[in-house]
């Protein structure tokens, strides 16, 4: 069996309703800053601060798009726990499980600054830092504020201005998505129809 005591696993999880390039740069980068074998991009099942409020596309879609996104990437995976496990996805639970599958590997939750300030309404977050390293992407030369309680690691990487939300805005009115989202992405959503695609097509 390989020993897996000296890996390096990084966590970013998110709705990626859809993945775009801000969510490949922040994996790439925080992957080189800290040496990490491995970045999971960690695809929410039911992001339980979000469900309510608006119509998210379904799991498996967003799966594929990660997929997609990460297919091309050195050491960047989708990952599908959160799925498999079921109901909200909380990232407390996804870290243990990770940390039962790779006994001794050294876990990293990876967040970006909008995330990093909602830390504090997390569930179980005691579990989540005592369980990883916390990981904030800071803008170059920009220290994002943060939650004081906790010991934060800051990683800096350009930030770029995208959201998903804007993303799914320019999907409804027809605005282009070319350089946002990656070509592997575009393909899934094209092929699965998501985002209103398929009646654009006809
Ligand atoms: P939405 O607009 O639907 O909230 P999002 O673009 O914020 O989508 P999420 O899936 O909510 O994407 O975010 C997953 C993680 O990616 C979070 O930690 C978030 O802070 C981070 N993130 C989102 N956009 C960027 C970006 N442009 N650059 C770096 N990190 C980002
Ligand atoms: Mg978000």
């Amino acid at each position: 069996m390989t020993s897996t005591a000296s890996l390096r696993i990084g966590l970013f999880g998110g709705t990626f309703d859809p993945p775009h390039v801000g969510h490949l740069v922040t994996a790439v980068n925080v992957r080189h800053a800290l040496n990490l074998d491995i970045v999971i991009l960690m695809v929410a099942n039911d992001p339980w601060q979000k469900s309510g409020a608006r119509d998210v596309t379904t799991a498996e879609d967003r799966f594929a798009m990660v997929e997609a996104a990460v297919s091309v990437v050195d050491g960047v995976i989708a990952g599908r726990d959160e799925i498999d496990r079921g109901g909200p996805s909380y990232t407390a639970d996804t870290l243990m499980a990770l940390a039962e599958k790779h006994p001794g590997a050294e876990l990293f939750t990876i967040v970006g600054d909008d995330a990093a300030a909602g830390l504090t309404s997390w569930t179980r977050v005691d579990q989540v830092v005592q369980y990883s390293q916390l990981v904030v992407v800071d803008r170059p030369g920009v220290a994002v504020s943060l939650p004081q309680e906790f010991n934060w690691l800051r990683v800096e990487s350009p930030r770029l201005e995208v959201s998903s939300t804007d993303l799914r805005s320019r999907f409804s009115d027809g605005r282009p998505l070319d350089y946002l989202v990656t070509e592997p992405v575009l393909h899934v959503i094209e092929q699965r129809g998501l985002y209103g695609s398929a009646a654009r097509m006809n």
